[in-house]
């Protein structure tokens, strides 16, 4: 059982991670490489225009020393070549001797503007009595040095020089610096792509790790042993999935098992018969879906408390299982390795199972008939023997739906009309949908009817052989119309079972048969009344408080109500029969046993069974119509069964009146049937009544 994970967005695992260092790393280095630059071409202009200015001033003060020897002198014509001679050097723009007061003496080169800049060197040089400077803008510099002599400033030596005369020039210098740093980037990028790689080796796992668990749910926990965070990391990861899991199993199990039987519930059981449709549609292949009520078994929880409950309908699933597969293995003789049947509980007493590769009808019923066979066989439980009467449907999945949703719907619908079916097997065709819309209709036709009180009852007369009087009736449904058309319970009885409105249907007749049999006595003419008991009357464990609640309130004598109670019904269960018939027996209630002959009773529990009556079927008595001698026999039989057991017995569906002298002669006590008259209206029969009596008065009077 796999539950599929969403899909998540697929994770992007960490590959840009390494050239994201590498680019990082390589625009560390440029910036570095820069700055360094930078700093190197700032440090050796500044550190170029401190030399220049330190060169220029100890030259001015050589200059002044010399010009001071040789003012000292007084001869200014060897000063001018002295100058001469220093202004042939590059770079020195102009030389210039001045005496104390700035005047020059002799000068070379220079121009009206640098003129202005070396008298007001000199000036500055004259007052300090040192060396004096000025730069200008554009990088010439101007050094006035004071020519002293004995203590006495007696003139000024200036130099001026050019701008780049000591300029320092950057780029030769830095090339091998800026080369160097180049090769160590290139040697970098290697060097950091695979020292990231190795880093992030484990996160590149951990990725990798999250995409299969987003991918697929799960994954085998990650092993990573780095000691860091990744470690840390790996292991939180190990234990969120590990939950992840675990509370994977536990929504699975909560969603898709039954909790107490531990078998696949409904969803799952849908999803699996989808998943077979779907992969079917190209093989073409067919599978059956059963749906299996086992109606005993809501009655037999009721009587157990909620542990022993539980117990007990795992019991029911343990045999529930063991017999699908055993009937999966007869039936279908299924070859190794092909898909077992997949048992599952779909309600509180319905269970389902999917055969796949079944294919035909036949296979079908004969798989749902060994399924209830199986079903069907007692068991014991804590010392007492249980059965649970299996009830089966079955659909075809690929011929019947196109879904698993209409696959199942279709095999309950079949389960329900299976209620009816000859060993309560049915497989679904299309007719039930048909008939299904049809009950749907009658049953809301229904639900009216009752409220408008449209379902009466009928009274058909029961002849006593022995005085040849109509003594007693049957009360039979009739659903009158509002245009007087009548319905007969053939029509309306089996819906009204389906729906649980028997329930309220035979209340009203209940009601009406015994206020009517009450209101016959009060008038004189007397008639035992029977009333049929429906199968869902019976269930109720208040059944009898509720008859003799109707009958004190009716005024009816006990005595003069019959109920008649199917075979079937009770031999479901004699046990429980009895608990429930005694009280109404003790009541003075008579009880007699309908449709006898067509169920299975057992001679033991009918003995038991304190039934007054036993109604012979109506089909022994049609049988005996067409000579059939078997039935004569089996009548025969009843009727010495009956004497034995001091039983009643009532021939019902007599039409004819050599059968009515059949019975007659075998000690038959009760006639009913065409022969007589139909059920008639509670007027029509108490006109019956009336002209009986009557007829009595007039045969006494005419003694
Ligand atoms: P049932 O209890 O066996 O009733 C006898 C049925 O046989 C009645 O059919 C009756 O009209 C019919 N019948 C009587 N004499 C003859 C005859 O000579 N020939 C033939 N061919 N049929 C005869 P009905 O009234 O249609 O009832 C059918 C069944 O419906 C009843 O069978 C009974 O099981 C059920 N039913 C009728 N009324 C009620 C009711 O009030 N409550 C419950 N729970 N069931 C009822
Ligand atoms: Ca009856
Ligand atoms: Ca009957």
């Amino acid at each position: 059982m796999n539950l599929r994970l969403p899909k998540l967005a697929s994770l992007s695992r960490p590959r840009g991670l390494q050239a994201r260092a590498v680019v990082f790393t390589a625009m560390l280095m440029a910036v570095t490489a820069a700055v360094s630059a930078a700093i190197l071409i700032f440090g050796a202009q500044t550190e170029g225009e401190r030399q220049q200015l330190s060169i220029t001033r100890d030259l001015t003060e050589h200059l002044a020393t010399r010009a001071g020897d040789i003012m000292a002198r007084g001869n200014t014509r060897v000063l001018e070549m002295m100058i001469q001679g220093s202004t042939q050097q590059r770079n020195v723009r102009s030389i210039s001797i001045r005496d104390a007061q700035g005047a020059v003496l002799a000068q070379s080169g220079g121009d009206a503007q640098d003129n202005i800049i070396m008298a007001r060197v000199t000036q500055r040089a004259l007052s300090d009595r040192v060396s004096a400077y000025n730069r200008s803008a554009d990088g010439v510099v101007t050094v006035a040095s004071p020519v002293i002599r004995e203590g006495h400033v007696i003139g000024v030596a200036v130099r001026m020089w050019e701008a780049d005369a000591y300029k320092f020039d950057a780029v030769p210098s830095l090339t091998p610096f800026l080369l160097i740093l180049a090769c160590l980037a290139l040697a970098a990028i290697p060097l950091t792509s695979h020292a990231v790689r190795q880093t992030i080796a484990p996160l590149d796992e951990l990725a990798r790790y999250a995409a299969k668990v987003g991918e697929e749910g799960q994954a085998p926990p990650i092993n990573i042993r780095t000691g860091d965070e990744f470690e840390t990391l790996a292991n939180a990861l190990n234990n969120m999935t590990g939950r992840l899991d675990a509370s994977m199993r536990q929504i699975q199990e909560i969603a898709f098992v039954d909790p107490v039987t531990r078998l696949p519930n409904q969803d799952r059981f849908i999803r699996e018969v989808d998943f077979f449709i779907l992969q079917s549609q190209s093989t073409k292949g067919g599978a059956a879906v059963a749906v299996v009520d086992l109606m005993r078994l809501p009655r037999l929880l009721q009587t157990l408390d909620p542990d022993a409950a539980r117990e007990f309908l795992r019991v029911v699933a343990d045999r529930f299982v063991s017999s699908v597969r055993t009937v999966d293995r007869v039936v279908r003789m299924r070859p190794q390795g092909d898909r077992p049947a997949v048992p599952a509980r779909l309600g509180a007493s319905e269970f389902g199972v999917f055969v796949p590769d079944l294919l035909s009808a036949s296979d079908a019923a004969r798989f749902a008939q060994h399924l209830n066979a199986a079903l069907d066989q007692p068991f014991d439980w804590r010392g007492h023997k249980f059965t649970l009467g299996a009830c089966c449907g079955v659909a075809l999945a690929a011929h019947d739906g196109g879904d698993a949703d209409t696959a199942i719907r279709h095999a309950r619908m079949a389960m329900a009309a299976a209620h009816a079916a000859p060993a309560r097997v049915k497989i679904y065709t299309q007719s039930l949908d048909r008939e299904a819309v049809a009950r749907l209709t009658l049953e809301r036709e229904m639900r009216g009817a009752l409220e408008r009180n449209e379902f009466r009852a009928y009274f058909q007369p029961k002849i006593n052989l022995a005085t040849g009087r109509i003594e007693a009736c049957e009360a039979l449904a009739r659903w009158i119309r509002p245009d007087r058309t009548i319905i007969s319970p053939g029509r309306f009885i089996p819906v009204a079972e389906e729906s649980g409105l028997i329930g309220a249907l035979s209340d009203a007749i209940m009601r009406e048969a015994c206020w009517k049999a009450a209101a016959w006595a009060r008038a004189g003419q007397p008639a035992k009344v029977a009333v049929n008991v429906s199968a869902l009357q019976f269930r109720s464990d208040r059944f009898a408080e509720n008859v003799l609640r109707v009958v004190a309130h009716a005024g009816l004598a006990p005595s003069n109500l019959e109920l008649e109670i199917t075979e079937s019904m009770v031999m479901a269960d004699p046990d429980r029969a009895l608990r429930i018939i005694k009280p109404l027996r003790d009541a003075g209630v008579r009880l007699a046993i309908d449709d006898f002959g067509c169920g299975h009773s057992s001679l033991a529990a009918l003995s038991k069974l304190p039934f007054d009556v036993i109604k012979i079927d109506q089909q022994f008595i049609r049988a005996l119509e067409k000579g059939d001698t078997q039935s004569a026999a089996i009548v025969e039989m009843i009727l010495a069964l009956a004497r034995t057991l001091n039983m009643e017995i009532v021939a019902e569906g007599v039409e004819r009146r050599e059968d009515m002298e059949f019975m007659a002669a075998r000690g038959c006590h009760w006639i009913q049937g065409f022969l007589f008259g139909a059920a008639v209206s509670a007027p029509e029969f108490a006109e019956l009544l009336r002209r009986q009596a009557g007829d009595d008065v007039s045969a006494e009077d005419a003694a």
